[in-house]
């Protein structure tokens, strides 16, 4: 059983990264820093504990892009409180939520929150659904989605459907960061991650039989060792 020791950090030439939670059914928690540019990836439940411990509110207020892989629970569990925290300590600059077409979580959590809010909102929100797979540029940060591998039970017998998921490569100053989510061993991961700077792979399964929603310990590692350093995350506790 391997366990991984949360949180973890990366960090090189003004471009960092801190993990500070990946656990499958749990939580995720992920802010990237490059630069003067805050962005945060997959809050879930507890982002806003650890983004207070790390960098305050100040620079909280100034999180200007937040990246959603796919919309199960321990990847958007804290979105609406982020959106609240936001607009309770009076940001005034937008924020960019960037998630996959289809992934209906974000879209509707979003809509609730314009009906309880959007009279008296301190902040703009810009929804950015993503349906191709072209790079683009936020805060000095050239991103790249890809689309990854992640399935989940139908709820009738053993049946699954693929969910809406992305993977994302974040370059600044020629520095690279390729973060999986959540996926099965698939073609774009191993592209992105390869010569990656930093790679971030789950490790979800606990089986040695590989399946079409995690990886094994095994595929992780395999895809990890061709980037420079990687992080293997998402681990069953
Ligand atoms: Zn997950
Ligand atoms: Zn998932």
């Amino acid at each position: 059983m391997v366990h991984i020791k949360y949180p973890l950090s990366w960090n090189k030439n003004d471009f960092s990264i801190k993990i500070f939670c990946s656990i499958p059914n749990i939580a995720t928690g992920i802010l990237i820093r490059a630069g003067k540019a805050n962005f945060v990836v997959d809050p879930g439940d507890g982002i806003l504990r650890d983004l207070n411990k790390e960098i305050g509110v100040e620079e909280i207020l100034n999180i200007s892009d937040v990246f959603i892989t796919h919309g199960h629970h321990d990847h958007v569990g804290g979105v609406w409180s982020l959106l609240t925290y936001l607009h309770v300590m009076r940001k005034k600059s937008n924020l960019s939520i960037h998630y996959p077409e289809g992934c209906v979580e974000i879209e509707s959590i979003h809509n609730a929150f314009q009906q309880v809010y959007s009279q008296s909102l301190s902040y703009k929100i810009i929804l950015e659904k993503i349906d191709n797979h072209r790079s683009f540029r936020t805060r000095n940060v050239t991103v790249t989605p890809f689309p990854v591998i992640h399935k989940e039970m139908t709820g009738e017998g053993n049946k699954t459907r693929q969910v809406p998921a992305l993977g994302y490569k974040f370059t600044f100053n020629k520095l690279n960061i390729c973060y999986g989510g959540d996926t099965a061993y698939c073609d774009t991961l191993v592209k992105n991650a390869k010569n990656s700077d930093l790679a971030i792979i789950e490790a979800g399964h606990d089986e040695h039989t590989p399946d079409d929603m995690h990886m094994t310990m095994k595929e992780a590692k395999t895809i990890g060792e061709t980037a420079k350093e990687y992080f293997l995350v998402h681990v069953p506790e």
